[in-house]
């Protein structure tokens, strides 16, 4: 192990001279404390290292050990239901007290070396297998199975493998290489964060992830292995919408990275996640979830590691063929976290401090996001859908945060705060958002749901765009000089906007609306429009509508119980059609 010496301290960032041997991203070992840090920059033997625990009472003098190695993580068994901190250090400690992390210095392994878990082989000895082939597996939850995979690289013919009960980092297989050489394979590999792990191809991003958030699913979908951003100020619901991601969503594994903000809102995790069954498998939802956690009350350095951390970990479920979500909150965070280290490296910034870089770091991790096809030769497919929080100071979207990020992402969810004050939530603005892949999103639903389901939107969205329009005329000169024709578009548009757009995350039914009642449920207030357009050329009184009983119905549709949603909304409908086609019959008596 080669050794330098310290000549400056500078909070996380340290530097050391004597280092000639050592690479710019490999792991160094700080003072006899052995703090745990990263070389960032090297100019001749002098290695800027980011460090990634508080440096307090390091100074120059001391030792800095290089381990030759990049900042990698542990893959195997026990990553789920486990929570770690930025760089993959187990955090037991934040399960009991939010804030309680690890003192310095302390080497733990990532995953749990005492823990032993049954390996069932499915290749036996004499096999010849390469990279990403399926060697076996153990099965971590109830839910998740985990796939033992040939690490990237690496391949031959098998000489050993028995099933049985292994600690992590037992021998479990032995590959022969061509040239005779032989090499030991454990349940767990390591990969370097910040390089993607491997894959055979990308495929397009064909199936929605399903979130069970009307605005999201029936308006703004995100494909699985698609990227979204949801920049907001402080306040709008950012949390608590990728909250409801993780818990509702029909990934397969989540990945949830807190990054920079309040512990308390990862102990919220913790407390909820394993109270709540998932309802494709019924199990608790952390049997397929892992947590990484830098808050903000702990070191800022690993907070810029985190991001990659998270992403690697899901890369790897990716390549057994799940479909995999990560959430990153939130990425502002991560980027002052950059922007911090790139000040004491005295690098020239650029826009708002932030260094030149902002930009190609925040690419290099959602481009990590994808459909691919693995490899191996099984091919399975695996997608890898990343959804990132922005805060904007002030929620000013122009700053560069936010900008780096949109031109990345396809999909944005603008949270507004006059939505949030006014209490519409979700506060994702109609107007401003968007998903770039709406048009593929809409084949998959219209197959499910027959073609009215991307007519209904376009059609709710046309009028949620009239509606604008219209309020500017209404401002200027009251609604009394509005036609009824438009006095109705306004009425349904509040219709669609608290009815269907407003979603309580915290009430027992609303908190989930599956597809097909999302649905009904825009189709019948479209009904009710087009019975209204009906019902004002019959010359019935735009009041008397308003007034039908059954408008109480609609807006109580969203706390329908899921499972006879269809039926009872069925009924809706029919009721409706009654009740205008008996009003348009009265009114037609009234009027002869
Ligand atoms: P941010 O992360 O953007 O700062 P949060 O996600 O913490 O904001 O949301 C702030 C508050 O807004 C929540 O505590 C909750 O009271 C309310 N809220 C946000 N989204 C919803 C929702 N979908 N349903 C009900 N309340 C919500
Ligand atoms: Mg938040």
């Amino acid at each position: 192990m080669n050794t330098g010496t310290i000549v400056k301290v500078s909070g996380p960032l340290v530097e050391a001279v004597g280092m000639s041997e050592a690479n710019v991203y490999d792991v160094v070992e700080v003072s006899e404390d052995r703090l745990i840090g990263e070389i960032i920059e090297m100019r001749g033997d002098k290695a800027s290292i980011q460090v990634y625990e508080e440096t307090t009472g390091i100074g120059p003098g001391e030792p800095v050990y290089t381990t030759g190695m990049p900042l990698s993580v542990e893959l195997g068994p026990g990553m789920i239901e486990g929570m770690f901190d930025g760089i993959q250090r187990p955090l037991e400690h934040l399960r009991q007290e939010a804030g309680d992390f690890l003192t310095r210095g302390v080497i733990v392994p990532s995953l749990d070396r005492k823990k032993t878990w049954d390996f069932e082989a499915t290749a036996k000895v004499g096999d010849k297998v390469g990279q990403g082939d399926i060697l076996g597996f153990v099965q971590e939850t109830t839910i998740v199975k985990h796939q033992i995979m040939v690490p990237p690289g690496k391949s031959g013919t098998i000489t050993k493998i028995n099933s049985g009960t292994y600690h992590v980092d037992d021998t479990v297989y032995v590959l022969k290489d061509e040239s005779g050489k032989e090499e030991e394979f454990s349940l767990m590999q390591r990969w370097p964060v910040r390089k993607g792990r491997p894959y055979a191809r990308k495929l397009d991003p064909k199936k929605p992830l399903v979130t069970g958030q009307r605005v999201i699913d029936t308006f703004f979908p995100v494909a699985k292995g698609g990227t979204a951003a949801i920049p907001g100020p402080f306040g709008s619901g950012k949390t608590v919408i990728q909250h409801q991601l993780a818990k509702y969503s029909d990934a397969q594994i989540v990945i949830y990275v807190g990054c920079g903000e309040r512990g308390n809102e990862m102990t919220d995790v913790l407390n909820e996640f394993p109270e709540l069954i998932d309802p494709q498998t019924g199990e608790s939802l952390m049997k397929r979830t892992v947590l990484i956690a830098n808050t903000s009350n702990m070191p800022v350095a690993a907070r810029e590691a985190s991001i990659y951390t998270g992403i690697t970990i899901a890369e790897y479920f990716r390549d057994m063929g799940y479909s995999v979500a990560l959430f990153a909150d939130s990425t502002s965070r991560w980027a002052e976290a950059l922007r911090e280290m790139s000040g004491r490296l005295e690098e020239m910034p650029g826009d708002e401090g932030y260094p030149a870089y902002l930009g190609s770091r925040a690419a290099e991790f959602y481009e990590r996001a994808g459909r691919v096809i693995s490899l191996g030769k099984e091919g399975r497919e695996g997608a890898l859908t990343t959804i990132g929080a922005v805060s904007p100071p002030g929620g000013d979207l122009s700053e560069p945060v936010t900008q780096a990020t949109l031109r990345i992402v396809k999909v944005f969810w603008g949270l507004d705060y006059a939505l949030s004050y006014a209490r519409h939530f979700p506060a994702i603005n109609w107007i401003e958002s968007y998903s770039l892949y709406q048009d593929k999103m809409d084949k998959y639903f219209d197959n499910l749901e027959g073609d009215d389901f991307s007519k209904n939107r376009i059609k709710a969205m046309q009028l949620l765009q009239d509606e604008s329009g219209l309020q500017e005329i209404v401002k200027l000169v009251g609604a009394d000089s509005l036609s009824d024709q438009d006095q109705l578009k306004l009425e349904v548009s509040k219709m669609i906007r608290e009815d269907f757009l407003q979603q309580n995350s915290f009430h027992e039914i609303d908190t989930y609306c599956p597809i097909d009642k999302q649905n009904q449920m825009l189709g019948t207030i479209l009904d009710f429009y087009d019975m209204g357009l009906k019902a004002l050329d019959a010359k019935i009184y735009m009041k008397e509508l308003l007034n039908l009983d059954i408008r109480e119905k609609i807006a109580r549709m969203k706390y329908i119980n899921n499972d006879t949603a269809a039926e009872e909304i069925k009924k809706i409908r029919e009721e409706l059609k009654d009740q205008v086609e008996k009003l348009i019959e009265e009114g037609g008596v009234l009027d002869a």
